[in-house]
């Protein structure tokens, strides 16, 4: 492996793991992304409020 790994994790809701987006590609909100989607955070939100 030559290239540049990207970086990859677990999704906190649904623990897939998933890579480095264009969408947070050049920005530093790649340690503030917890979630593979925006379905995984809204439901995760979801879950928050009802505990
Ligand atoms: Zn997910």
């Amino acid at each position: 492996m030559a290239a540049t790994p990207r970086q990859t994790k677990p999704c906190a809701h649904c623990g897939r793991p998933f890579a480095d987006r264009k969408r947070w590609a050049g920005r530093e909100q790649w340690d503030e992304v917890k979630y593979c989607s925006r379905g995984c955070r809204a439901a995760a939100a979801r879950e928050r409020r009802r505990a």
